[in-house]
């Protein structure tokens, strides 16, 4: 009997290591190769004059408002009058519009109006920047100055790193007579760090003409030098983004004097829902979703012993999270994050207040849609007296999941990995939010990636301190941008 039993039980570890060597061996291989690329090269670049174009264009202070009737359009309207200026060559082929007053489209029209529209985006506006900071940088945040080798200045990589590296390589390439066979598009909106209103309504206006995009490449993901799974550079390329929702749980409680203080407070009411709310079941993990797609794309690179708990998350599930669970980044690209930002309470220390309230901003992982996690969060609640829950503004869902076995895709990627320097591609999921998502209405596929190589103090000083790119990085935005448009037609 007991061998029996002990046969059996072998048999059993010995079809486990089967499952567990064959599920590792196909890990990944199901990704499609990059496009082969029809090779043509892009105008030469002068890298110089690009980076003295960025200068010039840091220069005019785009701070959107978040209050369009407060907005003053002056430094919009001189980066625009020097955007025509300095890109003769691209508002002659392509005539700017003006779209829901400050934002740009472009539109350079293709030879063969069968072929679906490129569209490349980028944002006017920068973030402003703090006057405490403002002695911190090592040159002045809107002089634009070219410094060992970089411009620094606010904006010289979100986003007018991009927008500078777009016009100039379709600038190089009208002025070399290059006309596109398949039309591009440029849609420049205005306001994207503070909601994205231009590019909602150009996503409308190319709905209303009936205008549907191959595909839209906006900001969003870099080339990054050390990816935290590899320890290597990884050309990373968003393909969806994370929805935006703030909960408001409010607390009521009886107000009064805090010397006689009743049993229950609205206080101690909202202390009690926010610990409850902790415990939200919202799932995890990464065998769904962009996260689990980058592991993927990445396979080749990453060692064994971890391709083996990758490759099996139906058994190693719970050891993946609590290994991935140490670094936040890697929470917040597996599971809908949640964390408590705000509290108000009475505004006198021995006043009790009849409401307290607190905010808790949410950001939501593709699998999750607003209403579920509403519904989770109330039926987890239920039961606390005097608590109520609700949205405290409408609620941004995720954006729909691009393809990553399109020819799109695979075209970036080809193109990627060339900026990159063999840096291999992969799709991720973008944290914040872009401008892109307001295209998923319209185009089949939105991508989000600007093909320059950062590390990660660069990357840091986006909306921070010392915001700079380096000369060639710009170089080699250029050409991407460029060779991009010619493959995208060829
Ligand atoms: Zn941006």
């Amino acid at each position: 009997m007991a061998r029996w039993i002990g046969l059996g039980l072998a048999l059993a570890l010995m079809t486990l290591c089967g499952v567990i060597g064959w599920r590792t061996m196909n890990f990944g291989a199901a990704k499609l190769a990059p496009l082969a690329l029809s090779g043509a090269q892009p105008p030469a670049v002068d890298a110089g004059l690009v980076a003295q174009h960025l200068g010039e264009a840091i220069r005019f202070a785009t701070i959107a408002n978040p209050d369009p009737a407060l907005q003053d359009n002056s430094a919009f309207e001189g980066l625009q009058a020097w955007m025509a200026a300095t890109y003769p060559a691209l508002h002659a082929a392509a005539p700017p519009q003006r779209v829901n007053g400050l934002a740009l489209l472009l539109r350079w029209p293709g030879s063969d109006p069968s072929l679906a529209p490129l569209l490349l985006a980028a944002h006017q506006d920068v973030v402003p920047v703090e006057a405490a900071s403002e002695a911190q940088w090592r040159a002045p945040a809107f002089g634009g100055t070219l410094f060992e080798g970089a411009v620094v200045g606010r904006g010289a990589i979100d986003d007018k790193g991009s927008l500078v590296a777009i016009l100039e390589a379709a600038e190089g390439l009208a002025k070399t007579g290059f006309k596109p066979k398949r039309t591009v598009l440029f849609a420049f909106g205005a306001d994207e760090e503070v909601g994205g209103r231009g590019a909602t309504a150009i996503a409308a206006l190319l709905a209303a003409r009936g205008e549907k995009p191959w595909f839209v490449l906006d900001e969003g993901m870099v080339i990054v030098q050390s990816h935290p799974v590899t320890r290597q550079p990884v050309a990373l390329i968003g393909i969806a983004e994370k929805g935006y929702a703030t909960l408001r749980i409010t607390a009521r409680g009886m107000p009064g004097h805090s010397s006689v203080p009743p049993k229950d407070l609205a206080v101690s009411r909202l202390a009690r829902a926010l610990i409850r709310l902790e415990r939200l079941p919202l799932r995890s993990g990464v065998s769904d979703g962009p996260a689990g797609a980058m592991l993927r794309a990445l396979s080749g690179q990453i060692g064994v012993p971890t391709r083996i708990l990758l490759a099996n998350e139906w058994l190693f599930g719970p050891l993946i999270e609590a290994q991935l669970s140490r670094d936040p980044r890697a929470i917040a690209l597996m599971r809908t994050t949640m964390a408590p930002t705000m509290l108000t309470g009475s505004s006198k220390d021995n006043v009790l207040p009849g409401a307290a309230q607190a905010l808790v901003n949410f950001r939501l992982h593709p699998r999750d849609r607003s209403d579920a996690v509403l519904a989770k969060a109330r039926a987890l609640l239920r039961g606390l007296q005097g608590v109520e829950l609700e949205w405290a503004a409408p609620p941004r869902e995720a954006s729909p999941v691009s393809a990553i076995d399109s020819l799109s895709y695979r075209l970036l990627a080809a193109l990627a990995a060339l900026a990159g320097d063999s840096a291999p591609p992969a799709p991720t999921l973008v944290l914040a939010g872009t401008d892109g998502r307001a295209y998923a209405e319209v185009a089949q596929d939105v991508y989000r990636f600007a093909p320059l190589r950062l590390n990660d103090d660069e990357i840091a000083s986006v909306h921070g301190n010392d915001e700079s790119v380096r000369i060639e990085e710009l170089e080699r935005a250029v050409q991407f941008y460029a060779r991009l448009m010619m493959e995208a037609s060829a």
